[in-house]
């Protein structure tokens, strides 16, 4: 009985603590209130514009944000934080208003996908993880010369020496899923242990409760979407 009563104290305890991180399923899941939890905190107006005003962070993506947006600075480059963290409860709010919106779409999984080219299902967005932001401008062609160039150019070369991946690039390296967003940037110290404790903790029958969540499975998002990203 005691080995019994060890054993499941020992399995709480690693799903409790996933891989040595502070975050369980519901974390992934985007289930939680950023606002009421310790560890997040709220973005400074001087680094946002726009929904991102008030937004939240995880404190180590945050940290080494301003880190990042400093030494750009220096370098005549402003980063600006547009989106940040989205919990479940406001992705679902999200999808539902496009998946209402369509009407042309012939079956459900045609819909979804067609949200999905740039939207994420409620509880599989890496939005929820506090790891993941965009930056400066939501349209791949803003990149392409002047000031959206600079910027560009700016994060590859430094992103990383500051933690900082491009989890949707062109799919020319055979990745699935999300069309290329070069706004969208991930603190990988935090979102490489997420992402992996998302794929050993999280199954389809979790990606529930809004319009549509059946098509979680039969488009396989988790291995297609959640998983079909550079950073790892
Ligand atoms: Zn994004």
């Amino acid at each position: 009985m005691k080995s019994v009563i060890v054993f499941f104290a020992a399995f709480i305890f690693s799903v409790s603590l996933l891989h040595g991180q502070d975050v369980d399923k519901n974390y992934l899941l985007g289930k939680f209130n950023q606002n009421q939890d310790e560890r997040f905190v709220q973005l400074d107006d001087q680094y946002t514009r726009g929904s991102a005003r008030g937004a939240y962070l995880r404190k180590e993506t945050y940290e080494a944000f301003v880190k990042m947006a400093e030494a750009a600075k220096v370098d005549g480059v402003t980063l600006v934080i547009i989106s940040a963290t989205r919990n479940y409860l406001q992705q679902k709010a999200i999808w539902e208003r496009k998946w209402t919106a369509d009407t042309e779409s012939k079956s459900d999984v045609d819909r979804a996908k067609k949200i999905l080219l740039y939207s994420s299902m409620p509880g599989s967005s890496r939005h929820h993880w506090g790891t993941d932001m965009d930056l400066n401008n939501l349209n791949n062609e803003y990149f392409d010369s002047g000031e959206g160039l600079k910027i560009y150019e700016w994060l590859k070369a430094h992103g990383h020496e500051y933690g900082f991946c491009q989890p949707y690039t062109a799919k020319t390296d055979g990745r699935t899923g999300y069309e290329e967003e070069r706004w969208h940037w991930s603190y990988t110290p935090l979102s490489i242990p997420f992402l992996e404790a998302y794929k050993n903790t999280v199954t389809h029958s979790d990606i529930k409760d809004f319009l549509g969540s059946d098509t979680a499975a039969k488009i396989d998002i988790i291995a297609n979407y959640v998983d079909g990203v550079s950073c790892k």
